[in-house]
């Protein structure tokens, strides 16, 4: 049975408080939506900006009940809410994606099962969970990349080994915790798609998205026209939405892919959220993917996105904030805030700043999205902005 769309006027709920909360609640708002954020931090990017904010921990039964009550659905902004809060909230209120896709993209190991399951190549891997397990690798797989199963990202719980030895000391150094160990592929590109699937069955992608990581971070996402072969392309959508297709998917998702040097195309990971990946659809596409998310949430229709200037999307990261001397100021001080005037008199440059209250090496403060008449436009504006924040 169908349930009738949640029009504006409802209140969407979401569990975290980060950046992608923050969107999220930006997106819901702007459609005439109360919003909800459950965060047990007093200042998170979401939560501030938020309607309600339910303060707790993720798995605090009175504030799921709260979250719950105050909300006529719910979404998540990151893959690691405990499965049982997920089942807490489901039992009262529709709850999209739902926990059993959630707990699969928590998981590489579940994860790289799905794929298999769906027939979508995935990077040769073994699972390590024990001592035998360990022992049994085969030598193809080295050198490789031993992953935790379970709550790494942006490079976290990974290291690169060469050797059975060196894998057997990162192993111990990752406290011998269930992890995998994937072939180290030689990669020409990185990729992404993003989809998002509604309650009936009804899906629409983004464009492929091309992605530059810097030490295991995003860096720079790339979308326009010809970014890359359109018979990758073509592959790299067919493959994302059977990945959705496959979990009976609700909610927008982001499968990311690995182009190997001889053109194969591998899928990497999935995120059952928005994706730092997406971020360029905020300028540059006439939905967002942040829009969609509520659509999907919400219930209602879902418009293939059209990208409506080629785009470059530049991370921001906590460093930014730093002085040549290594001293870290407040984000509000300053001597050390980028300077953002001489960024914003650049055509076609958008800031998006996450108003997080303190900048670390490495974590993520906003992005910058350029836009432009021609691919050839952006990347110089993008380089004059490189530049200036040097
Ligand atoms: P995270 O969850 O931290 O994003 P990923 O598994 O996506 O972790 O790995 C981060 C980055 O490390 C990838 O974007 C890619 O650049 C590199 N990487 C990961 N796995 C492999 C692999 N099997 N071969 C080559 N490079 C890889
Ligand atoms: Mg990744």
């Amino acid at each position: 049975m169908t349930q009738p769309p949640l029009l504006p006027g409802a209140t969407l709920g979401v569990m975290g408080g980060g950046q992608l909360g923050r969107m999220f609640v930006h997106a819901a708002q702007s459609m005439g939506y109360f919003t909800a954020v459950l965060d047990p931090d007093a200042s998170s990017p979401a939560g501030r900006v938020s309607h309600h904010h339910v303060q707790t921990d993720y798995l605090d039964a009175q504030g799921l009940a709260e979250l719950a009550r105050l909300c006529d659905a719910v979404t998540t902004e990151f893959e690691n809410v405990p499965a049982p809060a997920l089942a807490q909230l489901a039992a009262q209120r529709p709850v999209a994606p739902a926990a059993e896709a959630v707990a699969i993209a928590q998981d590489r190991s579940a994860e790289k099962a799905h794929f298999t399951r769906i027939g979508v190549p995935c990077a040769p891997y073994a699972e390590i969970t024990d001592q035998a397990s360990l022992e049994r690798v085969g030598a193809q797989l080295l050198p490789g990349i031993l992953k935790t199963a379970r709550m790494g990202y942006d490079g976290k719980g990974q290291a690169r080994v060469r050797t059975r030895e060196e894998l057997a000391a990162a192993w111990a150094r990752l406290q011998r915790v269930p992890c995998v160990l994937e072939q180290m592929l030689p990669l020409a590109d990185e990729c992404s798609v993003i989809v998002a699937r509604g309650r009936d069955g009804a899906m629409v992608n983004f464009p492929v998205q091309h992605n530059l990581h810097r030490d295991g971070i995003l860096a720079v996402t790339t979308v326009h026209e010809g970014v890359l072969p359109a018979a990758i392309c073509e592959k790299a959508v067919a493959a994302a939405r059977a990945v959705a297709e496959g979990l009976a998917y609700v909610g927008v998702l982001c499968v990311e892919f690995f182009v190997l040097q001889d053109g194969r195309l591998v899928v990497n990971e999935i995120a059952p959220r928005p994706h730092n990946s997406g971020h360029y659809s905020i300028d540059a596409c006439d939905v967002s993917q942040f829009d969609l998310q509520v659509r999907t949430l919400a219930g209602l229709p879902l418009v293939a996105p059209r990208l409506h200037s080629p785009s470059v999307m530049l991370n921001l990261l906590g460093d930014l904030w730093f002085d040549a001397n290594g001293q870290r100021a407040q984000v509000s001080a300053e001597a050390v805030t980028p300077p953002w005037d001489a960024v914003l008199a650049l055509p076609g440059v958008h800031l998006h700043l996450y108003g997080k209250l303190k900048a670390a090496r490495a974590r993520k403060m906003g992005h910058l999205n350029v836009t432009g008449a021609t691919p050839e436009a952006v990347r110089a504006t993008a380089l004059r902005v490189a530049a200036i924040l040097g």
